[in-house]
C-alpha cells in the first residue's frame, strides 16, 4: 500500500461506511475519500450477519436518532434498490401479543408507530391475524403491512461499487493498528503501510470504541458483543410462517426478543436470541479471547450493567444451551411448532455500546471530534437506516470539515 495522501478516509467497509463514503463522494467529488476494512471482503461482520429485515419505524422513542433515521431510511434504501435493481420484498410484520398485559405495550408500540410516521399500521384481533398468519397465535397484534426483507450484503456492496464509480478506493485486508496525529494530519497505520488523511469516520461497528480510543477519544462507553444465535426452519416446516412474527419486546432490554424472519430466498430463521459473546466476533459458543473478555470484565459499566439485567441474562443463557426453552419461547407465537421442526442456524453479533452506569445505549450515538467523526452505537435498525445515517454524517462532515466540491 503506498503512502497516499486523502482528504477523508473512513475505517470499516460495513454497510454504515460504505453509505456514508457513497454519499461523501456525491456531495464532494473532488475529495479524496478511501475506505480501510480490514478483512478480505466488504460486510463480513454485522452487516453479514442480520435479519435481513427492513424494519418500519415502530419501536423508537420519537425524537430519537433510531425514530427520525428509520422511517425514512427505509424509504430511501427501497427507492436505492428501485433505482439499482437490488431485490426486496414487502411481506409485512405482525407483533404479536400473547397475553391480555402485552396489549397496553403493544398499544404504545402502535402510538409510536404512527408518531414516527409509519405507514400502514394497524391493530388487529386474533381473526385477522389468522388471514395474515394462519399458524400464528395471539389475542391482538401489530400489522405492519410495509416492513419488508433485503439481503443487505447485496445493498452494501452496491453502495460500495457507487463510491469506486465515482472515484473513491476501498482497501481490504487492511486493519487498522494505530492513529497517529502528525503536522500533516492523521497517519492511519495498517500492516501493509499507513494512510495519510486530514480527517476520519470512524465505522468500524464491535471495534469502534477502539478506533476512538486509538486518536484518544473518551467516549465513556465500551462495546460489549451479544451473540444472536439463530435457528433456521426445516423446509418441510416453513409454511408455518408467512412472513415475520415478532413478540411485544421487553421495553428494559434493547433487543426484540426472538422472533420468526422469512428471508427473501425462501428459508426461515427463528432468532436471535441475545447472550455475551466472549469474543467480539465471538460466532460460535466455543469462541473465546482471553484478551477481549478481561476487558469486559474489567470495564465498571459491565458490571453495573450485570446488576441490573442478570436475571434476563441468565434467561437468555439458558435459552442458549436449551433448545427446548428456545422452541418454548417460539411456541407462544406459533404454538405448532416443535423441536423436530428446528435445524441448526448461524449467528451474528451486534456491537453494543454500554455506558458506565451500566446503561445499555438504545439509540444511534454519534460523536463529533476535532478531525473525526465516531459512529459508537449503530444497532439495529442500522441496516435499515444505513442512507440516513451516512446522510447525517455527511452533513457533519459538512459543517466539521468544511466539505467542498
Ligand atoms: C444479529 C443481528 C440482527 C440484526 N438485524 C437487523 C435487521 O434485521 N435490520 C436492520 O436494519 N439492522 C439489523 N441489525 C443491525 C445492523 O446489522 C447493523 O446496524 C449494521 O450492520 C451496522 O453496520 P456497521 O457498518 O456499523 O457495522 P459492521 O457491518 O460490523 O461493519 C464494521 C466494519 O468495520 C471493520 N473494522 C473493524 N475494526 C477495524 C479496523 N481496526 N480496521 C479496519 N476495519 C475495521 C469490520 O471488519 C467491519 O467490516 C442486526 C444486527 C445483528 C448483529
Amino acid at each position: 500500500m503506498d503512502s497516499k495522501q486523502y482528504d477523508l478516509i473512513i475505517i470499516g467497509g460495513g454497510i454504515i461506511g460504505l453509505s456514508t463514503a457513497m454519499q461523501l463522494k456525491r456531495r464532494a467529488p473532488r475529495w479524496r475519500v478511501a475506505v480501510v476494512e480490514k478483512e478480505a471482503e466488504l460486510a463480513r461482520h454485522q452487516t453479514g450477519h442480520n435479519s435481513g429485515v427492513i424494519h418500519s419505524g415502530i419501536y423508537y422513542r420519537p425524537g430519537s436518532h433510531k425514530a427520525n433515521f428509520c422511517a425514512g431510511g427505509a424509504r430511501l434504501l427501497t427507492r436505492f434498490c428501485d433505482e439499482n435493481e437490488i431485490e426486496y420484498q414487502r411481506c409485512g410484520k405482525t407483533i404479536v401479543a400473547t397475553s391480555q398485559d402485552e396489549i397496553p405495550r403493544l398499544q404504545t408500540l402502535y402510538e409510536r408507530g404512527v408518531a414516527n410516521g409509519v405507514e400502514g399500521l394497524e391493530m388487529i384481533g386474533p381473526e385477522r391475524l389468522k388471514e395474515v398468519e394462519p399458524h400464528a397465535f395471539g389475542v391482538q397484534a401489530l400489522w405492519s403491512p410495509n416492513t419488508g426483507i433485503i439481503d443487505y450484503v447485496q445493498v452494501a456492496k452496491a453502495y460500495a461499487s457507487r463510491f469506486e464509480q465515482s472515484g473513491g478506493e476501498i482497501f481490504t485486508n487492511a486493519p487498522v493498528q494505530r492513529i497517529a496525529r502528525t503536522s500533516a494530519g492523521l497517519e492511519v497505520e495498517t500492516p501493509g503501510g499507513a494512510l495519510q488523511a486530514k480527517h476520519l469516520i470512524n465505522c468500524a461497528g464491535l471495534y469502534a470504541d477502539r478506533v476512538a480510543q486509538m486518536l484518544g477519544e473518551k467516549t465513556d462507553v465500551q462495546i460489549i458483543p451479544f451473540r444472536g444465535e439463530y435457528y433456521t426452519l426445516k423446509p418441510e416446516s416453513q409454511h408455518l410462517v408467512k412472513g415475520l412474527i415478532y413478540p411485544v419486546p421487553d421495553p428494559r432490554f434493547p433487543f426484540l426478543g426472538v422472533h420468526f424472519t422469512r428471508h427473501l430466498n425462501g428459508p426461515v430463521e427463528a432468532g436471535p436470541n441475545a447472550v455475551m459473546a466472549l469474543k467480539r466476533e465471538g460466532y460460535r459458543k466455543r469462541d473465546v479471547d482471553l484478551g477481549e473478555s478481561w476487558e469486559t470484565i474489567t470495564y465498571s459499566g459491565f458490571w453495573r450493567m450485570s446488576r441490573k439485567h442478570w436475571k434476563t441474562g441468565l434467561g437468555e443463557m439458558h435459552r442458549s444451551y436449551s433448545k427446548g426453552v428456545f422452541v418454548h419461547d417460539l411456541q407462544k407465537l406459533v404454538p405448532e411448532i416443535r423441536e423436530k421442526d428446528l435445524g441448526t442456524g448461524g449467528a451474528g453479533v451486534r456491537a453494543q455500546a454500554v455506558a458506565r452506569n451500566g446503561a445499555l445505549l438504545d439509540d444511534f450515538s454519534i460523536i463529533e471530534g476535532r478531525d473525526a467523526i465516531h459512529v459508537l452505537n449503530a444497532p439495529s435498525p442500522g441496516a435499515t437506516s444505513s442512507l440516513a445515517i451516512g446522510d447525517h454524517i455527511v452533513s457533519l462532515a459538512a459543517k466539521n470539515f468544511g466539505l467542498s466540491n
